[in-house]
């Protein structure tokens, strides 16, 4: 794995070569490719089972892998854009509002039968 100084000096050495508009751009555009894997895979999951849609299947898999590492790693340059410390602590107070949310879900829910 790579240091995260080797990350932020390649993020400034992006962001000087190309500019920041380019670096919104390639996020906006790498978004849309995972938006766009994600909607083929729930396509291709409703169809009946067969070699041929498993192989589609595996397949879309794989991209969304490196989709996903595309928006993480876009995703990290415009955090170290606008600022690292604010964007966490905006991360970390809606991972406490969710959990505060889903806690209150669980409690209310326990005893309740599951619906199908
Ligand atoms: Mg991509």
């Amino acid at each position: 794995m790579l240091d995260k100084k080797y990350y932020l000096e390649t993020f400034d050495m992006f962001r000087s070569s190309w500019g920041e508009e380019s670096e919104f751009r390639l996020c906006i555009e790498e978004m849309s490719e995972l938006t766009k894997e994600l909607c083929k895979f729930m396509r291709y999951s409703r169809n009946e089972k067969s070699q041929e849609n498993d192989e589609k299947l595996k397949q879309i898999k794989s991209n969304i892998i490196e989709e996903t590492a595309d928006v993480l790693i876009c995703a990290s340059q415009i955090m170290h854009i606008v600022g690292e410390d604010e964007v966490r602590k905006v991360m970390d107070y809606k991972i406490q509002r969710g959990r505060k949310i889903v806690e209150d879900y669980i409690n209310k829910t326990k005893n309740q039968p599951k619906k199908n």
